[in-house]
């Protein structure tokens, strides 16, 4: 669906001085190379322009600004291309911007070799050209060397494609509040002003009772035929079909306001389900497997934050969803953490056909037993991420977890569950966790990775902490104190 509908442009650079001639295998090339790379990338990269004065770089990136398919654009330089060229450009974009350090050619030819190739291929002479004035504009941008016809090149532009979607998704982001943030609770709270500003999200409430006045117009046919998906999705291990359609009554009626609306998550809270029988469960985990962003106890952020991991993944619905640190294992040698909610955990992290079961939930107003899936996590590497607010500025904090199969069954635990170790070991990744001030919530991801995350956060202009292996409670105290000073100077 994102694929259809973006797309990134290529802009390379030179100058006159070189003759029609040069300019025109320039040109040739940059076509080539751009038809090559869309045959790999997961967005069309498409080739605009090999500019040669500041009049066409600057109305090339006046058009990306204003273009909706035009995600971001991607630079480099062929030959030399002065820089003062660029700068009328280049100060007025507002599109992400990755440039390029490659050559058309892989060798030097030995034998070829002479004053004419060199000046047609001196992109190690332009590209440093280039790459001072991004830095001399403190423009945020990703520079990527390599040579381009190669996998792992390729792979990286294709990340940082997708890190970018993220922010035309950020850009665009509705968010639906059924009901307001979880009492007394703060590290879900939030600026909504701030991040609209930052962000580009709107963020707003919409009425429980326009939600249930919503479901009571749901038909039983539209129930049937989603109850027929769930059947061919999911294990039904449960008689309680009651439950079931209860859940697809509450999914569509939500997925109909959310789609009029044009929001993209939503969040709600146990403590308000008033007029609702049951706290939406395999609702939320269904929407979420289609997309949408789910946060739970009001919690729009991570909502937002799960949308925009769904859309950077894999074919833009990645291995992403809303997670809960619940509980430890804390046996020697075998650490984990066991992450779950109450019933909200996206079917895109199972290992396996999921199941449906109904249990009786303590917690809420939940007059009759929710049904939800139940499931064990993949395991595997992946991120969790977090987004808080500072008071005057976000801080996305990213931690590299390794995922595995549930050490024991848990035949009594009614929920979804995930365990993970958290890098770079147990007990330091969460003292590191809480020193930087992560939350309980998280979007878990499989095919997110953490650079993605840090492209995504240079280009939103956010602070970005990341917990490694090789992070230290004593070396992140050191950086977040730093980061401290920075961002108040800002
Ligand atoms: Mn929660």
């Amino acid at each position: 669906m994102e694929a259809k509908r973006r797309e990134f442009w290529f802009i390379v650079g030179s100058q006159d001085l070189y003759g029609q001639q040069v300019l025109d295998i320039v040109d040739g090339r940059a076509r080539e190379m751009a038809e090559e790379l869309t045959k790999v990338l997961p967005y069309p990269l498409v080739y605009k322009v090999t500019a040669r004065t500041n009049q066409e770089i600057t109305e090339t990136i006046r058009e990306a600004n204003f273009s909706d398919a035009c995600v971001g654009i991607i630079t480099w330089c062929h030959t030399f291309s002065p820089s003062k060229m660029w700068i009328n450009g280049l100060a007025s974009l507002q599109k992400p911007y990755c440039h390029l350090a490659t050559q058309y050619n892989r060798e030097i030819p030995n034998e070829e070799i002479d004053m004419d190739f060199m000046n047609l291929n001196q992109a190690a002479h332009g590209d440093r050209e280039h790459g001072f004035l991004a830095a001399r504009l403190r423009l945020p941008r990703k520079v990527i060397a390599g040579y381009w016809k190669d996998a792992p090149v390729q792979k990286r532009v294709a990340d940082w494609m997708k890190a970018a979607v993220g922010v035309a998704v950020s850009r665009e982001m509705k968010v639906m509040r059924f009901g307001d943030n979880m009492r007394d609770v703060a590290v879900t709270e939030g600026d909504k002003v701030e991040v609209q500003i930052q962000l580009g999200w709107q963020v707003n409430t919409w009425a429980v009772g326009d939600l249930v006045k919503e479901m009571e117009a749901v038909t039983e046919a539209e129930i049937n035929a989603l109850v027929k998906e769930y059947e061919s999705r999911y294990e039904i291990a449960t008689d309680n079909m009651d439950s079931i359609r209860y859940q697809a009554r509450e999914e569509i009626a939500m997925k109909k306001m959310m789609d009029r609306e044009g929001c993209r998550a939503f969040s709600n809270t146990f403590q308000d389900l008033y007029g609702m029988e049951q706290l939406p469960g395999l609702a939320s985990q269904h929407l979420m497997s289609q997309g949408y962003g789910y946060g739970a106890e009001g919690d729009w952020k991570v909502s937002a934050m799960t949308a925009i991991l769904k859309a950077m993944g894999e074919g833009g619905n990645g291995a992403s969803g809303f997670m809960e640190d619940y509980t430890y294992h804390l046996v020697e040698g075998s650490e984990y953490s066991l992450g779950a909610h109450m019933l909200e955990v996206c079917p895109s992290l199972a290992a396996d056909k999921p199941r449906i079961e109904t249990h009786h939930l303590g917690i809420g107003m939940n007059r009759k037993d929710p049904a939800r899936l139940v499931f064990e996590g993949k395991s595997g590497p992946g991120i969790v991420v977090s987004l808080i607010d500072m008071g005057g500025r976000l801080r996305l904090i990213v931690q590299d977890i390794e995922c595995v199969k549930p050490i024991m069954p848990m035949p009594n635990l009614p929920v979804a569950r995930v365990m993970w170790r958290a890098m770079p070991d147990l007990t330091t990744g969460v003292e590191c966790w809480i020193t930087a001030g992560g939350a309980h919530h998280t979007v878990l991801s499989y095919d997110v990775s953490a650079e993605q995350m840090r492209d995504w956060a240079r280009m939103m202009e956010i602070e970005f902490v990341h917990i490694t292996k090789d992070t230290t409670p004593e070396k992140l105290e050191e950086e977040l104190f730093l980061k401290d000073l920075a961002w108040k100077l800002k």
